[in-house]
């Protein structure tokens, strides 16, 4: 089974009910994904609808069998407002870790204002993911300062550089131990590189599935085949590293 730890849940995804699930379940079938991490979409975009998309989020993830495991965002310029949601969020809403998109969402991943989002975090045992390898915003290299100030925290490249900056992601995923790094962006070659040269057991793999409605799972998929790796390197990133990133996934079965 297949751990997908980059995709959006939009709900044009929904038929019928606006947090149905199964057409966008469907697409994960397809390719033998068991569970995937699922981020926001309307809410990166229009922080009007940050908690109206956290709850659609936290709805949908609900109705899917533990498959779908909820992160949510906050718009930190409002930092009462934005911690009060992280803390109804990671509370009663059962979130599992949050996401930023930080030049979507006009804060720099470094910023002081992302101090009291890494405590909640710590607290609560739970990773952020970043949109990262754009600058002037989110680059590898400003996770790489956050992460030296919280060293207690988990935090994802969300895409190891894009296809520009991976150089740089492989740079911070060897510096610092509690930066994991996924493989969703960057070309075949550069996950091959990135595989050997940063510590494998923090590498994870990511689709971006749910932006439009284009397979990219399908075609994520075929791109991190194409790096050819080692039987047991892809067994690694495709599921034993995101069980022990997001615990409650379950142990695959034994076929
Ligand atoms: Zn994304």
């Amino acid at each position: 089974m297949i751990v997908d730890c980059h995709t959006h849940w939009h709900p044009d995804w929904a038929k019928g009910a606006p947090t149905d699930p199964t057409a966008w379940l469907g697409v994960l079938d397809r390719h033998g994904i068991g569970h995937a991490i699922v981020l926001p979409t309307r809410g990166l975009f229009d922080d009007t609808l940050i908690e109206a998309d956290n709850n659609e989020v936290a709805a949908v993830c609900r109705a899917s069998s533990g498959r779908m495991i909820p992160f949510c965002t906050v718009r930190l310029w409002q930092e009462a407002r934005a911690l009060a949601e992280l803390d109804r969020c990671l509370g009663p809403l059962g979130f599992q870790g949050i996401k930023f998109h930080p030049w979507v969402q006009a804060v720099p991943v470094n910023h002081v204002l992302m101090d009291g989002v890494c405590e909640r975090a710590v607290a609560a045992g739970v990773p952020i993911l970043f949109h990262d390898g754009t600058p002037p915003c989110s680059l590898p290299s400003q996770i790489g300062l956050l992460a030296r100030r919280h060293p207690r925290a988990t935090l994802i490249l969300g895409h190891c550089g894009l296809l520009e900056y991976w150089e740089e992601a492989i740079e911070v995923l060897r510096r610092f131990e509690n930066v994991w790094g996924c493989l969703c962006g960057p070309h075949p070659a550069a996950m091959r590189e990135i595989a050997r040269a940063a510590p494998l057991e923090r590498l994870c793999w990511g689709s971006d599935f749910g932006f439009g409605n284009t397979d990219l799972v399908d075609y994520r998929l075929r791109l991190f085949r194409a790096a050819e790796l080692r039987d047991n390197e892809q067994a690694r990133i495709l599921y034993e590293n995101p069980r022990r990133l997001i615990r409650t996934i379950p142990q695959a079965p034994v076929s």
